[in-house]
């Protein structure tokens, strides 16, 4: 049995296999495009591609892909073998470092926003050579960007890049200032914790809205719900358990750090959470972690539910974006230092944060909109769809002595003076367990907790990174003009808290006078993925994210085309899925149960004259009326999607699905769920959420 050191990384191409494998030059070359971005010259792909390609070969692969992330969510990969015929009609195994650099999948099926002309329909791949290649089910899998011929970005990881590259440019700069010489970069991390539901595969396959939505579009209310909070963190069932145990082998082998993993708020609901890692591989790994958990879950007779609301009335599944920002030598920007100019330069890092979050809430809000992610922010669960920043009381009243000049009545009573005092040491705040901030300091790092469980990570830290590059920037510009620099300091830092102190919030998220405490600052609060997703073209967004080179203009507005398009496919292909259960399942069980109840009465009332029949009157009443408003409602809901067909703009279209077509499934599903209370569960076509919430032992 190989042990767990053993097993981590063994299907990873990483640093030691490099060195192990890999000339002295050729890994030193390859070191210098690792951590500098060094082009790469060609001799040297080869090398790399030829110790790629036997790495992999003695590992079992025998074929290769490049592996990327188009703007459909998901990974996509086209896979080639190594085979190569050889002239004595037998076959060599082959790999070139330029099929290594550079792929070109035929991309016409991807979608392009309108970026790619149909007759150009290819795009290439390029080598993130900063993401290790792995092997997954025997083919060599090489992380790669993913663009159209015009070099416009079609994928997450392109800008996901650029933005790690500006935030690193612009901090450089304001670190040059504080006199640190030896840093070379500063590398954005996180940490997400990614939560899933799982559930029996048997019952899964009885529901055709898991299997075409991913949620549940029809169910009554289990009888028992969340309401104990016996599952957050109680005992891990076996099948879970062993689900878990395989799934950490499998993420282990491909060097995801997995490292802790318990029962979530929810019956069914668990969470895993890796070790924090750069950016981009993260978000490489986290593509990867939610593939797995499904395949995974598939080998032990389970589903795994990436949906962001798989269940009404049970809480939705969300992943916390840990974010922070370290420079190449090991200082993490955000953790408050011991000396006070230390101590400066976290607050100043601190401030640009501060600024990004409220100059950028509508980035940051679009950035995690989807239809699925639409059920819980603004509903009422998780974080609420405003923006704003928890900081925690100590944080806070430092930042206001700051501000006001007055002394800082914490630990002890001083007027700090930037640059000359130090901080006082601060507590972590406990109180950041109350959870519902959607932005949260958590001691040495941000907590951003609106992504849903089903997005990328690369939306929300393409837009947290790029704000945050453009108040350094800001900075930077005037620190290093200043004549003055620590006077500049103190006013800039005033400055900030005075100007953004609206955007900081410590009580609670899910209040309701809080809500209308933020709209009186003036916050945004985007309900829903229409209301938010135009605002990507913005002239101030606009402008901000073509300044530092993170988007053109003619991608965002394929990205924003893009994401209303799957907004309304989502809503279409879950409301032709309520009709479809509507009238092939649950009207013909109602209606069988219905003639059981009635042959029932008959041969009742030929032995017993007087008999009353009450049972099967009211059953009978009450059913033939819920089912004339079941297809009444089915009905309203078709005609609804017909009248869809004249909106030839994604936005209005966007707009009248939100307005009326999710409406009407609503009313259509109350009355559903209504019937199945008085349905005799032996008809009821598919297994209830009793069955689906608490089914897996
Ligand atoms: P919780 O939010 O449940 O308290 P933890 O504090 O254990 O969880 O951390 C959650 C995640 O934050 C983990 O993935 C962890 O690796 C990550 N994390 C910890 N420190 C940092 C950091 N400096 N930068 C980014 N992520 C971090
Ligand atoms: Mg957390």
């Amino acid at each position: 049995m190989e042990t767990v050191t053993e097993k981590f990384g063994s299907l990873v191409f990483d640093d030691r296999v490099m060195k192990a494998n890999l000339s002295a030059k050729v890994y030193q070359s390859l070191k210098k495009t690792i951590d500098e971005g060094a082009q790469l010259d060609l001799s040297v792909a080869n090398a790399v591609a030829t110790a790629m390609k036997d790495w992999a070969i003695a590992n079992g692969a025998t074929h290769f892909t490049h592996w990327f992330q188009p703007l459909t969510g998901i990974t996509a990969e086209k896979h080639d073998s190594f085979i190569t015929p050889a002239p004595d009609g037998r076959v060599i195994m082959e790999f070139s470092g330029k099929e290594l650099i550079k792929g070109e999948p035929d991309a016409s099926s991807f979608p392009s926003g309108g970026l790619r002309a149909t007759f150009e329909a290819r795009g290439y791949t390029t080598w993130d050579p900063t993401s290790y290649a792995f092997i997954k089910e025997k083919t060599l899998c090489i992380p790669t960007a993913f663009c159209s011929f015009g070099g416009e970005a079609l994928d997450k990881k392109t800008p996901l890049l650029r933005s790690m590259e500006a935030l690193s440019k612009q901090a450089m700069r304001i670190l040059k200032l504080f006199g640190n010489e030896d840093v070379k970069c500063v590398r954005t991390s996180v940490g997400p914790e990614q939560e899933y539901f799982l559930v029996d595969k048997a019952m899964y396959d009885k529901r055709k809205d898991l299997i075409y939505t991913g949620r549940t579009l029809f169910g009554a209310k289990a009888p028992k719900g969340q309401e104990m909070e016996d599952h957050y963190f109680g005992a891990i069932k076996e099948r879970v358990a062993h689900f878990m145990a395989d799934l950490n082998d499998e993420l282990w082998k491909l060097g995801i750090l997995a490292k802790t993993e318990h029962n979530e708020v929810a019956p069914a609901q668990h969470e895993l959470a890796p070790i924090y890692t750069t950016t981009n591989i993260a978000a490489d790994h986290n593509q990867l972690t939610m593939e797995i958990m499904q395949k995974v879950a598939l080998k032990h007779g389970l589903v795994c539910l990436l949906h962001e609301k798989p269940f009404a009335g049970v809480n939705g599944s969300g992943k916390h974006n840990n974010w922070s920002m370290a420079t190449d030598t090991g200082i993490n920007l955000l953790s408050p230092g011991e000396t006070p100019y230390e101590n400066a330069q976290f607050l100043i890092f601190l401030c640009a944060v501060i600024k990004a979050v409220d100059d950028y809430q509508d980035l940051l809000r679009l950035s995690v909109a989807t239809a699925g992610n639409d059920h819980r922010l603004g509903a009422n669960e998780a974080p609420p769809a405003v923006v704003s920043i928890f900081l925690g009381d100590e944080l806070t009243a430092i930042l206001e002595a700051i501000e006001s000049g007055k002394p800082y009545a914490g630990t002890k009573k001083t007027t700090l003076k930037l640059g000359v005092d130090v901080l006082p040491k601060f507590a972590r705040d406990n109180t950041d367990r109350n959870r519902t901030s959607p932005f949260a300091f958590t001691g040495n790092k941000f907590e951003f907790r609106m992504l849903g469980s089903s997005n990328s990570i690369s939306c929300a830290n393409i837009m947290l990174n790029a704000a945050v590059a453009e108040s350094l920037k800001i900075y930077a510009d005037r620190l290093e003009s200043a004549e003055n620099f620590e006077q500049k300091l103190q006013e800039m830092i005033k400055k900030t808290i005075k100007d953004h102190k609206r955007i900081l919030f410590n009580g609670n998220g899910y209040d309701d006078a809080w809500i209308a405490e933020a709209e009186k600052r003036g916050l945004k609060n985007y309900k829903t993925t229409p209301d938010c997703m135009p605002h990507l073209l913005d002239e101030k967004n606009v402008k901000m994210l073509t300044s530092h080179n993170i988007f053109t203009e003619a991608e965002l507005k394929s990205r924003c085309e893009i994401m209303l398009d799957n907004y309304c496919k989502t809503v279409v292909i879950e409301a032709n899925t309520m009709t479809d259960m509507a009238r092939k399942q649950i009207l013909p069980a109602i209606e069988e149960y219905l003639k059981t109840v009635c042959d029932t009465a008959v041969s009742k009332k030929a032995f017993i004259q007087d008999a009353s029949c009450d049972y099967e009157k009211k059953t009978v009443i009450k059913l033939s009326v819920l089912m004339e408003q079941i297809l009444s409602r089915t009905e309203e809901l078709e005609s609804e999607l017909i009248n869809l067909k004249v909106f030839s703009d994604i936005e209005s279209e966007s707009f009248a699905i939100r307005d009326k077509i999710l409406p009407k499934m609503s009313e259509l599903r109350a009355v559903a769920d209504e019937a199945e209370m008085y349905t005799s569960s032996k008809y009821w076509p598919f297994p209830t959420y009793g069955e689906l919430i608490f089914g897996v032992k």
